[in-house]
Parts: C-alpha cells; structure tokens; sequence
C-alpha cells in the first residue's frame, strides 16, 4: 500500500508537471500565433426580442490553431491574460470587427447595418493608447463611432481607477458606447452604476436559464431590468437557449437578446447571409 501511495505521488507530481509545461508550450505557441495573426473573428447576433432582427453583433475571437484547429478562448484566454498577449490579440480583433463592421456599414441601408460588439479585457483597457488605438483602428475602417459597442467587465470598473473613468468618459464623448459584460457576476455592490459611463447591460446566462420556469429568477431579471432603466441603460440577455425564456423576457420588457436559440457564433462568411436573411 506504501509502494502504491508512492506512485500515485509520482504520478500526481507528473500531472502538475505536465501542466506547467503545458501551460509553457501554449504561451510559446500563443506568442507565434500573435506574430502570424492565427486568429479568426466569429459573430453571433445580439436580436431585437420583438422583431427578430440583429442590432449588433458581438466579435468573439477564434485560434485557428496549426494542428488542433479552432480553438475557442476557453482553451487560451486564461494563458493570454497572464502573460499580457490578450493585449495584442484584443487590439487584432478589435482591428478586425472593425473593418468587417464597415463593410456591412457600406453594403447595407443604414438603418439595418449593425453596429459590433468587441470584448475588451481589463488589461487590455489599462494599457496605454488604447483610446488612441479606437480612434485610430474607427478612423482606418470609416466606421461612424455609435457602431462600435465595447464590452467590458465588472472588475475593471470595481478598481476605482480615474484613469479608466476619463477614458471611458472620453470614448463616450466620441459615440462609442460601452457594455457591461456578464452582469450579476461581479460585486454584490450596485453602488458602482451610479456614477459609471456605461449604456448597456448585459445579463449573464447564469440569471436567464430557466426565467420562465423559476419565479425568483425572474423577479431578479425584472429588478434588474428597473435598475437598468432608472439609470438609463439598455438591456441585452445572454445565451438564451429556450423559447420559454425568451417569451419571459419579452414580459418583463428585456428589449434585446442572444444566444442559441436565434444564432451561434458565425464565421465571416456566413454573417451577410444570416443578416439579409433575418430581415425578410
Ligand atoms: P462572453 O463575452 O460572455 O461571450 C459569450 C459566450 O457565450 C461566447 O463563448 C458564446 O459563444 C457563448 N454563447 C452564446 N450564446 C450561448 C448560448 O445560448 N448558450 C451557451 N451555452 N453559450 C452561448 P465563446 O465565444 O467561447 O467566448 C467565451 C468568452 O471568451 C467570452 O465570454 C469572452 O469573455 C471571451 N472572449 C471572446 N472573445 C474575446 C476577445 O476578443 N477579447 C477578450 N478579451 N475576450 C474574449
Ligand atoms: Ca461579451
Ligand atoms: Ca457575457
């Protein structure tokens, strides 16, 4: 039994090991993907619950990994954080939804052209000339700003930086407009929205599973929806799966929705189709 309990020790310093190496080899890899622009940029619709139609739509970025194909964040973004390349990666996508967003700004009549929604993680925001880089990356593309829509987290808004409170102030100023990703994550303090630069809430998919089925859930989406609406926000739910639950929404009054049930993630190509398709 000793003999056995060794093994097991060695076998379990093996799987850290292994982790640790893991985790070298993938920044490695990360760092040449970076050099050679391995990415892509999905869409998914963000819809208007009551009509159907795209008002946006939300850039999620895609590895298009040399031998395990594409991969989604879950499998980088964590090593991407850490060692600061979610920097150069975010900037290449924002680039990227830019360009895509004015193409579809050109080919389509400008009151059904939507606008993109690009995440933009915390360090990402903090670094400096990111505000320059949105001016710069909006002015290339010839994209109006009130098509550019950044989503951003809790946590970066829970620091209390000024400086992200001037440049937040400053991109609204311009017409770009902000989201708060992941809505109900974060704090229990709510203390934050009243003096935050933000136009859209997003709630997370956690709050809006089963709201037609659960009445708690429910009456916490239509405080939410108070919330929003006292401080002028606009509301979008995230990853609605269930007819029933986008009906739900739609009693409480929740204007824009995304998830499966209308649309998963699309590749570029596919984006123009399902937009001039939705609207007949
Ligand atoms: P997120 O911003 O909350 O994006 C929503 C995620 O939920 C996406 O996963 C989307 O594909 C998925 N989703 C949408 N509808 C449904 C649904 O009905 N059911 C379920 N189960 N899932 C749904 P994805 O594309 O794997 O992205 C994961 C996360 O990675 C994103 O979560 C976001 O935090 C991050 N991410 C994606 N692209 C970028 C980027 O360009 N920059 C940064 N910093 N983060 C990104
Ligand atoms: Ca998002
Ligand atoms: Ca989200």
């Amino acid at each position: 039994a000793k003999g056995e309990g060794k093994g097991q020790w060695r076998r379990y310093q093996a799987a850290l090991h292994n982790t640790f190496l893991e985790r070298l080899e993938l920044r490695a890899e990360l760092d040449k993907a970076v050099a050679r622009e391995s990415f892509v940029v999905h869409y998914q619709p963000i819809v208007a619950l009551d009509t159907g139609r795209a008002a946006g739509l939300e850039a999620l970025v895609r590895w298009n990994h040399p031998e395990r194909g594409v991969l989604t964040p879950d499998h980088f973004i964590a090593v991407a954080e850490e060692s600061g390349l979610i920097v150069p990666i975010g900037n290449w996508v924002l680039a990227q939804a830019l360009r895509d967003a004015a193409a579809w700004w050109r080919t389509l009549p400008a009151d059904a052209a939507p606008y993109v929604s690009v995440n933009v993680s915390a360090r990402q925001f903090r670094d400096a000339g990111f505000v320059a880089s949105v001016r710069r990356h909006l002015t290339a593309a010839g994209l109006p700003p009130d098509r550019l829509v950044l989503e951003i987290t809790e946590s970066l808004l829970l620091r209390d930086d000024e400086q992200v409170r001037q440049d937040l102030a400053t991109l609204r100023d311009i017409g770009v407009r902000v989201a708060i990703d992941d809505f109900g994550t974060g704090y229990s303090s709510l203390s934050y929205l009243r003096q935050v630069p933000a136009d859209i809430l997003k709630i997370e998919k956690s709050f809006i599973d089963s709201i037609a089925a659960h009445h708690q859930q429910r009456a916490l989406v239509e405080g939410i929806m108070r919330l929003a609406s006292t401080l002028d926000l606009t509301v979008i739910a995230e990853g609605i799966e269930h007819t029933a639950d986008r009906d739900a929404l739609a009693e409480v009054s929740c204007p824009y929705g995304q998830g499966y049930l209308f649309c998963r993630p699309l590749a570029l190509p596919q984006v123009m189709d399902w937009l001039v398709g939705a609207r007949q």
